[in-house]
């Protein structure tokens, strides 16, 4: 057993090293974050054929909580705008052993169920949970790996051969460096202070204009935040909300509000970009009425109509009856309005006086701090103004100057990921490309041959 394999067997047994600090482990690669985008180049390489040997060079994954899988994803109590079918695909369409092995699981076909529609996302995280697990072991049973849970990565910093050294504090407080090529921040998003700070609809800045009535759209996803809005509500006899954001889970979130009851007496939906309605087709689009979209809004790869910008599942059906696309009937309590770019009056009113505005300012990477050769603090380009992203198209994490930093890559949540023609796309979205499947296929590949090559196989 070679020093690596015996602090491995260490760290895999939490054993307490506080007295004693341990030597640096050395890795291929480092994946920072066990959540669902963390999972993705692993389960990509399984589909490719070449996990196995890309496992022989090395790698850790660090994951600060108890367990790799889910992450976030199962918190949220609105339904997926992925479908079932795609969400397993990654067991259901695999040849790799350990993915096949799960698709009697019955959280697989608890997923499987929901066939071409939308998922409970609670569901979609046991699911994850599910698959954290089973990789976890595959992991564990490859001589130089390991999944090192209750981990947190503090920082990263290049050292002088170019390798980076990712400082982690384990349960008991200690901290113990990981060096390797490779390190993939999977860290996922949130939504900063500042950031909802910043946030302007209608001419109003809304955390200084509407004081507690704002609740940001993060909290209001949750089992516990949707109580909260429903309690809020019933004590005044019933209310009106108000959803700032033209997102996916923006209308979701308007959906599972409205189902909370005749609490609810109106939702509204102040949206800036026009609200897209995803079609397989341009003949199924037309054949619906749905003529707006030109030659740039179809994909070239699939022919799908709005593929990335389109409301898909629930939230498509919720947009066309709003809408009245296709001669469906508004739902009665909910209302749509188109924010105008600057001051807008009536946009205005419908937030002043609704009883409760939910905030949906979208999310930004939480990244790691990290240091060049010399111990200086590298400034990332999403650490700028604005929204922009962490990495560039081949997943590659940016310095403050838009430049790639060699052996630092980037998934997941808020990365800003935005597709080229080989994952294609409809060509006038401009918006990044978060999504497990995509993830699970063609985004997690380039991390793992990126990985691949660090191996050297
Ligand atoms: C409301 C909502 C609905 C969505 N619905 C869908 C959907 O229907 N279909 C779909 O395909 N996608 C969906 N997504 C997008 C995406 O699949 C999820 O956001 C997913 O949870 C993102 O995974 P992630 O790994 O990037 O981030 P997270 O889920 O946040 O996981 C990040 C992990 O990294 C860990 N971590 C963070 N920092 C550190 C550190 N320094 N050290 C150690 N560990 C760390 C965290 O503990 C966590 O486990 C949705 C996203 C949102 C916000």
């Amino acid at each position: 057993m070679n020093t690596s394999q015996a602090i491995l067997r260490d760290l895999r047994d939490d054993r307490d090293f506080a007295a004693a600090p341990l030597p640096d482990l050395h890795m291929s690669s480092v994946i920072v974050g066990g959540g669902p985008a963390g999972m993705s180049p692993l389960i990509a390489a399984s589909q490719g054929g070449f996990l196995e040997p890309l496992l022989g060079g090395g790698l850790s994954v660090i994951e600060r909580g108890a367990a790799i899988g889910a992450g976030e994803i199962g918190r949220y109590v609105i339904t997926s705008d992925s479908s079932a079918a795609t969400i397993v695909d990654c067991v259901n369409a695999s040849s790799a052993p350990w993915l096949m092995a799960l698709r009697d699981h019955p959280a697989t076909r608890a997923v499987a169920a929901h066939g071409e529609g939308a998922v409970p996302l609670p569901l979609v995280g046991s699911f994850l949970d599910v698959l954290g697990g089973a990789l976890q072991e595959v992991i564990a049973q490859a001589p130089d790996c390991a999944v090192l849970t209750r981990h947190e990565a503090l920082r990263t910093q290049q050292l002088a051969d170019g390798r980076w050294r990712t400082e982690l504090r384990g349960p008991d407080g200690s901290t113990r460096g990981v060096v390797a090529r490779v390190v993939v921040l999977a860290t996922g998003g949130h939504q900063p202070e500042d950031h909802l700070r910043r946030q302007e609809a209608a001419g109003v800045r809304l955390v200084a204009a509407l004081g507690d009535k704002l609740i940001p759209s993060g909290e209001a996803m949750t089992k516990a935040g949707l109580h909260d809005i429903g309690r809020r509500l019933a004590a005044l006899g019933g209310g009106e909300v108000a959803i700032v954001g033209s997102s996916s889970s923006t209308i979701a979130t308007a959906l599972v509000i409205l189902r909370l009851g005749a609490t609810v007496r109106r939702v509204t939906v102040l949206h800036r970009r026009k609200l897209r309605v995803f079609y397989p087709s341009a003949e199924a689009a037309l054949a619906d009425g749905y003529d707006e979209f030109g030659p740039d809004d179809i994909c070239p790869k699939s022919g799908f109509v709005f593929r990335f910008a389109g409301f898909r599942l629930d939230s498509r059906a919720l947009v066309m009856a709003a809408r009245g696309i296709a001669g469906r009937r508004p739902p009665p309590r909910l209302h749509l309005h188109h924010l105008a770019p600057g001051p807008d009056p009536v946009g205005r009113a419908i937030l002043e006086s609704a009883d409760l505005v939910v905030t949906a300012p979208g999310y930004r990477p939480r990244a790691l701090d990290v240091f060049d050769r010399h111990g200086h603090p590298i400034a990332l380009f999403a650490d700028g103004a604005g929204t922009r992203p962490l990495v560039d198209g081949a997943c590659r994490v940016l310095d403050a100057h838009g430049e790639a930093i060699p052996g630092l890559l980037g998934l997941g949540l808020a990365a800003g990921f935005t597709s080229g023609p080989e994952i294609g796309g409809e060509p006038s979205f401009s918006g990044q490309t978060n999504g497990l499947w995509q993830w699970h296929n063609t985004i997690g590949a380039i991390i793992a041959a990126r990985m691949r090559e660090a191996v050297g196989v």
